[in-house]
């Protein structure tokens, strides 16, 4: 039995030992406290906790696991894993719902067992712990970070640039005081829309201490730290140096380096503005090719630096006669232009006379008096060409008939086209071109809309010109209709197609090829005759050779077409005619011709979708060639809306870059080995006929209009 001392005691002792407890979880807590807000590193206080809880809890071993890494911090007298789960004490530190790691005590077996205060004690502690190393790790991770980031923005050479919300600069990286010359300090705590134009990312201005301006590249990010506002990170490079490179090589490079005056690839961007603007403001574009008398002569006669003043002076004398609106340009060598964006005839043809006068006046060159002239050639826009090669091509025939003339200048006439030096070269060129080889055909496929595929390849001829790279065939086929050179053209074209068509039929595909021919090629009693000889010497079916033919050559002289295209049709050889809507058929005729296919002109064909006369026009015209049992062929298809909107009419063929463009016969062939529209295998038709859909029936009196030629492209119905 215990006495009431004896029991009074017994409560005095375990209030002493309570209030020990307390103090010492004070003591602990006081001193784990002082951990939490050191900063020392994460394995300093991992050690400082496991000294300070084995000083509180007497015991013999204790070990603390941090989660991030495997080696627990360990003070060992006895063995955690080996004690008696009374001797055994342990706890899981966790910071912010996070596990940081854990605690685990042990005393040795002779030892008193922990109690369960004891257990409290530890819980207790073990958030101090958690939250002192999680603290640790942070901090060790900040300083980490920081330095880490010290060191970049310390050696970019972009200027770094942080801002809080309110736009005030929290940081300015040494580059950033290199380029806008404040210090750091200077400015912290600023506007940053003091040393920036513009916030948005891309270029802007910079202002510099002393407000100096600069061309600035600015690239934005944001950055969120945790618990912080946001910042935005500016980076700020120092662009003008580039942008003056940039500057003077584009400056260079559309300058003539003797004048300064625009070159050539200047004056034609120019040029195609003004004639663009022309065009909405229905006024005339002029433009003037100036050449010197003799300048050769003054340079063999007083040297290559005499000739190069002389031309130095003579831009600015021009220049002097000049509107600021007006374009001065030196095409090379002693070839001049002038571009004047808004003059007619009669201004352009004044401007001309001036710039004669200015040059009547010799011109002094160190001590030498030259006199100089100078020939002119006009050409204006609308009148001579719509854009602007064809019109520097045109000014240029005029300012050799001037020259030729001894007349100071001349305006472009058609006629002149037939003498003029360049041209009397092409021919010479082209006639060497055909024998060797310099032609090549490229090949643009047509495809049936409603079967989707590749009916018949187009061949284009092209001339890989020695001097003036690739050209198209409006460059060089007109001078091959007028000098007769088109007889030989043809039949290399022709030569050239069959050929390739039987190459084709080897590899087992079957596909028709269609020429292009000139009205002057029907005019060639031998035509018939040279086509059934090529057919036979490759083994073509006629049925796979399509004869194209423009609408507008054709009913220049039908009558006379009428009998080579009956012979050719006879022969089975399919008959096109090609680029419909431009010319003025007649239906009478239209009637009458052998002829399977139409093919509707691209003006027509590339604003159909949006165009309602456009439109109206190709529907009529697909019923009336429907009508008359032929085939239609739109061309010029650019897009896939176009191509639907022709499907919906029953158009029946399909051609267009929107299938693909034409292409040198490799790349053809990598072509049809990819494309979605196959070739046919067998022999199918090469005319496709659609039914026409009941809803789409064609206008009668619309497409006679257009088929007697009353409705064409620029007679418009308002
Ligand atoms: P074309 O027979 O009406 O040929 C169509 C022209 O339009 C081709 O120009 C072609 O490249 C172009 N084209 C094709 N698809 C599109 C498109 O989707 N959009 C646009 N904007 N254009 C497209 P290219 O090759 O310059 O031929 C021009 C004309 O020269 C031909 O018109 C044809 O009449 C004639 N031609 C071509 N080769 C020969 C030939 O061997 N002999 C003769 N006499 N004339 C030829
Ligand atoms: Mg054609
Ligand atoms: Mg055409």
């Amino acid at each position: 039995m215990t006495t009431p001392d004896a029991g009074l005691q017994q409560e005095i002792h375990s209030l002493a030992a309570e209030i020990v407890h307390a103090y010492e979880e004070l003591h602990l807590l006081y001193e784990l406290g002082q951990v939490l807000t050191s900063d020392l590193g994460v394995s300093e206080v991992t050690s400082l906790i496991v000294e300070k809880i084995l000083q509180a809890l007497t015991a013999g071993d204790a070990e603390l696991r941090l989660a991030s890494s495997s080696e627990p911090v360990r003070v060992s007298r006895a063995n955690v894993a080996t004690a008696g789960p009374d001797h055994r004490l342990s706890t899981t530190l966790r910071s912010a719902g996070e596990i940081v790691g854990g605690i685990s005590l042990a005393r040795s077996p002779d030892d008193e067992p922990f109690s369960s205060a004891d257990g409290k004690l530890l819980d207790a502690v073990g958030t101090l712990a958690a939250n002192a190393i999680r603290n640790a790790q942070l901090l060790q991770e900040l300083r980490s970070n920081e330095a880490h980031l010290r060191a970049v923005l310390d050696n970019v050479a972009e200027g770094i640039i942080t801002v809080d919300e309110a736009n005030c600069i929290a940081s300015f990286n040494p580059a950033a005081e290199r380029i806008f010359g404040y210090a750091a300090a200077d400015v912290i705590g600023g506007d940053v829309r003091t040393l920036l134009d513009s916030l948005n990312p891309g270029e802007t201005i910079g202002r510099q201490s002393g407000d100096r301006r600069f061309a600035a590249d600015v690239s934005v990010g944001t950055m969120r730290l945790e618990h912080d506002q946001p910042l935005q990170i500016f980076s700020v490079r120092d662009i003008t140096r580039r942008k003056e490179a940039e500057a003077a090589l584009e400056h260079q490079a559309l300058h003539d380096a003797l004048t300064d005056l625009p070159n050539r690839v200047l004056l034609h961007d120019r040029l195609q503005q003004a004639i663009r603007a022309a065009d909405r403001n229905t006024t005339s574009v002029a433009l003037l090719v100036m050449d010197l008398d003799r300048f050769k002569e003054v340079n063999d006669t007083f040297g290559h630096h005499t000739g190069d003043q002389l031309l130095e002076q003579l831009g600015q004398r021009l220049g002097s006669v000049l509107r600021a609106s007006d374009t001065i340009a030196r095409l090379g060598g002693d070839e001049f232009a002038v571009l004047l964006p808004t003059a007619a005839l009669d201004e352009a043809q004044q401007i001309a006379d001036r710039l004669l006068q200015v040059l009547e006046q010799p011109f002094t060159l160190g001590g030498l008096q030259l006199e100089i002239d100078a020939s002119i050639g006009i050409a204006l826009s609308p009148d001579h060409g719509h854009d602007a090669d064809t019109l520097l091509r045109r000014a240029d025939v005029a300012m050799y008939v001037a020259k030729r003339g001894n007349v100071g200048h001349a305006v472009y006439t058609a006629d002149q086209d037939q003498h003029s030096p360049m041209r009397l070269a092409m021919v010479s060129e082209l006639r060497r071109a055909i024998d060797q080889n310099e032609l090549s055909l490229y090949f643009q496929p047509k495809v049936s809309l409603a079967a989707g595929s590749v009916t018949c390849a187009e061949a284009l001829v092209r001339w890989q010109h020695p001097r003036h790279g690739l050209l198209g065939p409006d460059l060089f086929v007109p001078i091959a209709e007028q000098t007769g050179l088109i007889r030989p053209l043809a039949r290399w074209v022709l030569d050239a197609a069959l050929r390739q068509c039987s190459r084709w039929r080897h590899q087992g595909l079957d596909l028709a090829v269609a020429v292009n021919l000139s009205m002057r090629n029907l005019h060639d009693p031998e035509v018939v005759d040279t086509i059934r000889q090529l057919l036979t010497r490759w083994g073509i079916p006629p049925s796979r050779l399509v004869v194209e033919i423009t609408e507008s050559s054709l009913m220049a002289d039908a009558e006379r077409a009428m009998d080579v295209l009956g012979r050719l049709r006879a022969m089975g050889v399919g008959i096109s005619i090609d680029d419909f809507g431009t010319g003025y058929s007649s239906l009478a005729y239209l009637k009458r011709l052998p002829v399977d296919e139409l093919k509707i002109d691209k003006s027509f064909v590339a604003h159909i979708a949006s165009d309602d006369n456009d439109a109206a026009i190709v529907r009529s015209t697909i019923g009336l060639a429907h009508d008359l049992g032929l085939a239609v062929v739109a061309e010029g298809i650019e897009d896939e809306v176009t191509w639907d909107y022709l499907a919906g009419l029953g158009c029946d063929v399909a051609q267009g870059y929107f299938i693909s463009r034409p292409l040198p016969v490799a790349a053809f062939g990598d072509w049809l080995a990819t494309t979605q529209w196959k070739p046919q295998s067998s022999a199918c038709p090469t005319f496709f006929i659609q039914t026409v859909p009941g809803d789409a029936a064609p206008e009668e009196s619309q497409a006679s209009k257009i088929l007697s030629g009353r409705v064409t492209r620029n007679d418009r119905v308002a």
